[in-house]
């Protein structure tokens, strides 16, 4: 940082809070569009994996329909789980809840 050109900048970081939509025939949402994540190092595997749970709906279920909605199931039980390993990481790393922006 002293050999950068200039100063330090903060920049926030975000979180979507777990939530759940009804599911829209022809369209959904995959990786940080879907649950962006806290920084604690699962975001990318997490977008790999909606991509691989799409893909395996795809080739199994009837239709693209019944696909998309196998697929919205799986990738919501990956993100919980991800989502409460990475709201327990943030807590032991910023133990205080006024550092921290997204829901624990
Ligand atoms: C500082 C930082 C460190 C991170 N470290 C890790 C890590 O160590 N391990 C880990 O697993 N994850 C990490 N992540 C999270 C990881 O980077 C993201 O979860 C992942 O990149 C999300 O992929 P994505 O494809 O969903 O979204 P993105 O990678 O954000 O891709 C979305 C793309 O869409 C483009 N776009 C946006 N709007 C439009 C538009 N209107 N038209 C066309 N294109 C558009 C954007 O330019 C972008 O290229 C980190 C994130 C940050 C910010």
């Amino acid at each position: 940082m002293r050999a950068g050109e200039g100063g330090f900048t903060h920049r926030p970081a975000h979180a979507l809070p777990t939530y759940t939509w009804d599911h829209v025939s022809g369209i959904t949402l995959l990786g940080d569009a879907a649950h962006l994540m806290p920084p604690s190092d699962v975001g990318a595997n997490l977008v790999l994996l909606d991509g691989a749970d799409l893909a395996q709906a795809l080739v199994t279920e009837d239709t693209i329909d019944e696909a998309v909605r196998a697929y919205e199931v799986m990738m919501r039980r990956h993100w919980a789980a991800a989502a409460h390993s990475a709201a327990q990481a943030m807590a032991r790393l910023l133990p205080d809840p006024a550092c921290r922006r997204w829901p624990s």
